[in-house]
């Protein structure tokens, strides 16, 4: 069986090589072969809205999924018109986590408590959100943001002009600011059958908008709960097939959903190492119809992102049991160019560990498990 992923990035890479030794094919569509993914497997290089690419796609695949977000839902949907190709997880899901608006009224319809917010399309707007919403708060772009890109933080008033001057030019959404105490997100996977399977808890830190390090399993039984109840009712109101991921700040012990990402999740990398079945092999499972695996925690895990530049491999690799992959990516300011994972057979023990390596890879980043 071949999948076809659109999109050749780190995750996509991950797919494939766990889906490798399960038999499975990939093939991939991205602007360029020179991406992670292609290093493993066949790419088809073109626009991510190419008709005939992405033709050529679904008739070269069974099922065909993707690695990020910003794709054209209807270009998508096209393509595999008429073709055997089926997609997963579901166009209607990816269409509802590309638009911050929609996927705000996702959460609320689902009874899934999240940001306050107001629809932001002409200066006009943006004052009766401020009204409405208060200060300080975030004006995000609808579509297209990632890693904190597209958002400003206004404090006052006075920030509003160049706000507006910024990211004034296209449909926004205003949230409050939430003072949060610290942010989670919660990964889980349904299957074609309709069984799911959740991870356990990811404690997600952040530095300038990016995931730097995520501990896992979180130990919040009550917070795990409500984020797993949560995330089942995303994957049940969509049909879903695959993996979901959820984010969530946490306020005074209680959850406000922040987004969510219809995909595999930079949060869920250390499940390679650190869960009985990877998020990456539960996904491919998922969209090919075959029996989930198990998503408990072999132990007790934490997940650095590597950023900007890659460190020396050997000063790594000298580090008893770290697992580093390494995405072969150009290095770029703010770049996600690999990650290393840790599993210890206690959370004290994670922690000390983590707290030393990121000291030693980003001794200016005031991080700390
Ligand atoms: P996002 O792209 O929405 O995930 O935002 C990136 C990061 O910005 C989040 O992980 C938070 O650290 C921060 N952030 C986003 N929205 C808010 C908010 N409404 N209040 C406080 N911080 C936020």
């Amino acid at each position: 069986m071949t999948i076809g992923v659109v999109g050749a990035g780190q995750l996509g890479a991950m797919m494939a090589l766990s889906g490798y030794p399960l038999g499975l094919d990939f093939l991939f569509l991205d602007r360029s072969a020179a991406t992670p993914a292609g290093r493993f497997a066949p790419v088809l290089s073109g626009e991510f809205t190419d008709p005939a690419l992405l033709r050529q796609l679904a008739e070269r695949s069974e099922v065909i999924s993707f690695d990020w977000e910003n794709i054209s839902v209807e270009a998508l949907r096209a393509a595999t018109r008429g073709t055997r190709a089926r997609i997963a997880p579901p166009l209607r899901a990816l269409a509802a986590a590309q638009d911050r608006l929609s996927e705000k009224r996702t959460f609320e319809r689902l009874g899934i408590p999240t940001t306050r917010f107001f629809p932001v399309d002409s200066r006009a707007a943006l004052d009766r959100a401020i009204a409405r919403i208060g200060l300080p708060g975030v004006l995000k772009t609808r579509r297209l943001g990632y890693d904190g890109k597209g958002q400003f933080v206004l404090r006052g008033l006075g920030d509003r002009e160049r706000a507006w001057a910024l990211i004034g030019n296209v449909p926004l959404i205003y949230e409050e600011f939430v003072p949060f105490d610290y942010e989670v997100s919660i990964i889980g996977v349904r299957g074609r059958s309709g069984d799911i399977r959740i991870y356990p808890l990811n404690r997600n830190y952040h530095a300038d908008g990016i995931l730097r390090l995520t501990v896992a399993p979180w130990h919040a039984p009550r917070l795990l709960r409500a984020a797993a109840q949560g995330l089942r009712r995303v994957l049940e109101s969509f049909s879903y097939v695959g993996v979901l991921a959820i984010e969530f700040f946490v306020r005074s012990g209680r959850l406000i959903a922040n987004e969510m990402a219809p995909r595999v999740h930079n949060s869920g990398h250390w499940t390679l190492e650190g869960a009985c079945t990877s998020q990456f092999e539960n996904h491919v499972r998922a969209i090919a119809g075959l029996p989930l695996g198990d998503t408990s925690a072999l132990g007790h895990a934490a997940m650095i992102n590597l950023i900007g530049k890659m460190p020396e491999r050997k000063s790594l690799l000298t580090e008893s049991g770290l697992h580093l992959h390494d995405y072969g990516k150009e290095p770029r300011h703010g770049r996600k160019l690999g990650h290393c994972t840790i599993v210890e057979a206690s959370a004290r023990r994670r922690d000390l560990r983590a707290a030393r390596i990121l000291r030693r890879l980003y001794p200016q980043l005031p991080l700390q498990p």
